[in-house]
């Protein structure tokens, strides 16, 4: 059988990776060209641990601000709409050309080069979602210096953790972000607070003014500035910078890892392969291609699919990217996505499965989307992207119908994984694969391979992936284990974290003797090659030396009709070790309900798991409630969390400390789990909250 042009396009890539990548990088601009694609090399650290390293295009030169911003517009592109700002928070709508951007830019990038900042230098972004953050970024970028974004809804203390470790020469900040509904949040006292607990020291604070809650009295002594000012300066004094370029292997920007787990990571990315292994992806993958097509990527800047998705993928290529302020609901409404595909003709949406779910609980009978994808609202949208934790299939198959019924012609929903070490999706459905090889193919081959719910699609170029058990060997097709990549890893991955390569080593590599790059992840591959992530592998539950995910438990839990959120986790059992233990959210629960969940919907739940998974499997029990399952700022389950407090309330204490990562969303949510925890495990007296 003749291979679909996705898998053709990836067997291209690891069977010959120079003539695959060289080919793409062609479409970029170099300062100077790189003369190979790939070269290999042993590295030896300082404890005397040897390992593979790989560089990408390593003698190419390249500004990746030039190939954003400034190419387009030399192209004759300079009208074209490069960014949408849509702010329902604060009402506003911008639109920015191509040539308003670059004007924006070159004067930023001046600004920045006479506060001090040089190539190679770090500066730290910690901003709400406004379009001076992306001028930002690509104004360090313009001048080689390497940037670091930080969550704007991150409390002082990680912040300050990240000055300590990025020692960033300037932080560009503003005077508040905007959370949602509830108003302007100053940025200062967590700025102030940031520097102030950080022993390094940053020698300029560059704040944009916002009218909604301005920073009084910048302390200059402290070398605080005014952003509009400054730009105000540079502009009238004719100061602009142009673009500086940097060794293909130079560091574009640091992004730090979420932390689910442990302690956060620099993973450094790098300017050529970056730019490289971006602009294809977006083209191929997203099937976003240029001119006229318009990417709605409704993550953060301050991770990494804001990073790829949201600004320098959309501008390599030349399309419109739109930059939301606002929350999937609540600004005003779970309408708000649906809107702005209308309003601006969006082609790609980009969310995370956390986003899709409250819009499904809130907008219950899809009466917001119907209203717009009545009136054709939704003809332009041709593909809805999940990621940053697993989809399970009710909410693919939900929103699939819907797309099916409304958007373009073939939309489809398309599950993919990735993380911030790997800079673009690791797995995914290419929508235009064709223009992932070379050749030219008749258009009915450039369909999207079938749709497999609960699977996070096949690897795209470059990623070279494998389950292995923990020994690392591989294991059969259908069999769960640790999701592994032999190197070298596709060019948008790091190859190493910002100045700790000892880190790299032991965080990645040591597990499976520097063999494959441990992902942390678990899953499948299944007998058609489709990707099945189905938990982080530290969320493994071993009941009675049998190993089960989390995800396959919770995704059984899901098929009740009844239950529109499930969280797993084990809890210890003298006899099997750990039995699974579910924390569930009904659908359109409103009255306050006992935590423990009634016999008949235990039994009916149990069922579901004994029958789609086995007996063995069967659960321990129940908390129902509403508000207490804690996720990260970026969507994701904190199973860690909940499974600290229930092994504590089955010994009673209920009042134990847990371990809550500062990247929390709500700490509040994790009270409520504790006190839904107290009174399952039968403290009486305890009076619960929904
Ligand atoms: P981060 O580095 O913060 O982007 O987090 C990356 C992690 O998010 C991955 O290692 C996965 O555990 C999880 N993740 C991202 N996308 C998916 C997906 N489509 N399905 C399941 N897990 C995902």
């Amino acid at each position: 059988m003749t291979p679909h042009p996705q898998q053709a396009a990836l067997a291209h890539s690891l069977r010959d990776p120079e003539s695959f990548w060289s080919g793409h990088a062609e479409r970029l601009h170099w300062h100077q060209n790189p003369s190979r694609a790939l070269t290999r090399q042993t590295k030896t650290l300082p404890s005397g641990v040897q390992h593979e390293h790989w560089s990408w295009f390593p003698d190419g030169e390249i500004s990746t601000t030039y190939n954003c911003v400034d190419r387009h517009v030399h192209n004759g592109r300079g009208d074209q709409v490069a960014i949408i700002w849509e702010s329902p928070v604060t009402q506003t709508t911008e639109k920015y050309t191509y040539k308003k951007l670059l004007d924006e830019v070159e004067v930023l990038a001046g600004v920045l080069r006479e506060e001090g900042v040089r190539k190679g230098d770090v500066v730290i972004i910690y901003m709400p979602m406004i379009p001076a953050a992306l001028i930002a970024a690509l104004a360090i970028t313009r001048l080689g210096a390497i940037h670091a974004a930080v969550f704007g809804g991150f409390a002082a203390q990680s912040l300050a953790q990240r000055i300590e470790a990025a020692r960033p020469r300037v932080i560009m900040t503003a005077s508040c972000g905007i959370e949602g509904a509830k108003g302007p949040i100053s940025y200062r006292p967590l700025v102030e607070g940031a520097v102030a607990a950080s022993t390094y020291k940053p020698s300029k604070v560059i704040v944009w003014q916002r009218d909604q809650l301005r920073w009084n009295n910048p302390d200059k002594l402290g070398g605080q500035r005014n952003w509009q000012r400054l730009v105000k300066s540079a502009r009238m004094r004719g100061v602009r910078a142009s673009p500086v370029p940097v060794k293909s292997t130079d560091g574009l920007y640091i992004i730090y890892t979420s932390g689910t787990t442990g302690l956060p990571k620099g993973v450094l990315r790098e300017a050529g392969g970056h730019a490289v292994g971006l602009e294809l992806s977006i083209r191929s993958l997203f099937n976003i291609k240029g001119p006229g097509d318009v990417m709605f990527c409704a993550s953060d800047i301050g991770w990494v699919v804001g990073h790829s998705y949201i600004l320098y993928a959309p501008l390599l290529v030349g399309a419109t990217t739109v930059l939301f302020e606002g929350k999937p609901i609540g600004t005003p409404d779970a309408g708000t996505f649906w809107r702005i595909v209308e309003k601006h003709n969006v082609n790609t949406l980009f969310t995370a499965p956390t986003a899709m779910r409250a819009i499904r609980k809130e907008d219950n009978n899809n009466h917001l989307f119907k209203e717009v994808g009545e009136r054709n609202g939704l003809k332009s949208l041709r593909a809805l992207f999940l990621a940053g934790e697993r989809s399970e299939p009710s909410i693919v198959r939900a929103y699939q119908d819907l797309l099916s019924q409304y958007a373009a012609p073939g939309a489809v929903v398309v599950d993919n994984w990735w993380s911030s070490e790997s800079g673009s999706p690791i797995t995914g459905l290419a929508l235009n694969s064709h223009a992932a090889i070379a050749s030219q193919l008749p258009a009915e081959t450039n369909k999207p391979l079938p749709t497999r719910p609960g699977s996070a699609g096949l690897p795209m170029p470059g990623f070279d992936v494998r389950i292995v058990d923990d020994e690392g060997a591989e294991v059969p097709a259908g069999t769960m284990g640790n999701i592994v990549m032999a190197p070298p890893l596709a060019p948008t991955a790091f190859t190493s974290l910002f100045q700790d390569e000892e880190r790299f080593y032991r965080g990645y590599l040591k597990r499976f003797n520097g063999k494959w790059v441990d992902t942390g992840d678990a899953g499948l591959i299944d007998e058609d090659g489709y990707v099945h992530i189905m938990s982080r592998s530290d969320d493994i539950i071993n009941v009675a030396a049998h190993r089960f995910s989390t995800g396959t438990i919770e995704q059984a839990i899901l098929t009740h009709p009844t239950i529109s959120e499930a969280s797993v986790v084990g809890i210890p059992d003298a006899i099997k070790g750990h039995l699974p233990f579910a924390f569930i959210h009904l659908h359109n629960q409103t009255e306050p309900l006992p935590a423990k969940a009634p016999k008949k919907l235990f039994e009916e739940v149990n069922e579901l798991v004994r029958t789609q998974i086995g007996a063995i499997a069967s659960l321990g029990g129940i908390i129902q409630g509403r508000g207490m399952i804690p996720k990260t700022r970026s969507g994701k389950t904190l199973r860690r969390v909940l499974r600290e407090l229930v092994e504590n309330g089955v010994v009673g204490k209920f009042d134990e400390g847990v371990s809550v990562p500062p990247t929390v969303e709500d700490g509040e949510v994790v009270e409520v789990a504790r006190q839904r925890v107290r009174e399952y495990f039968g403290v009486k007296g305890v009076k619960a909250k929904l």
